[in-house]
């Protein structure tokens, strides 16, 4: 959906612009989480999802079937769905 929406212009402005624009919706998603109200931070989540899938486009990356392929079938760990995984390993 993003490639289709933006994939032309994100095309122009390459990897090292977009991963600046991601990482500012990053700053920005922090900054809702700590004080924003539940509809900024959905706003900023949606943000930051969306770049994110424009810099994978950017990248030549399918979000979706990498995130498909690693997470699919459960934890890339332990294999089970809900993980199983020792808490301390990622506390
Ligand atoms: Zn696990």
């Amino acid at each position: 959906m993003i490639r289709q929406t933006y994939g032309a212009k994100d095309a122009h402005r390459g990897v090292d612009g977009t991963f600046m624009w991601f990482m500012q919706e990053v700053g920005e998603l922090a900054t809702a989480l700590r004080g924003g109200s539940a509809a900024e931070r959905a706003h900023e989540f949606a943000d930051v999802l969306a770049w994110l899938a424009t810099l994978a486009n950017v990248c030549g990356v399918n979000l979706e079937d990498a995130v498909r392929h690693k997470y699919g079938g459960g934890c890339p760990g332990c294999g089970a769905s809900p993980c199983r995984c020792d808490q301390s390993e990622k506390p």
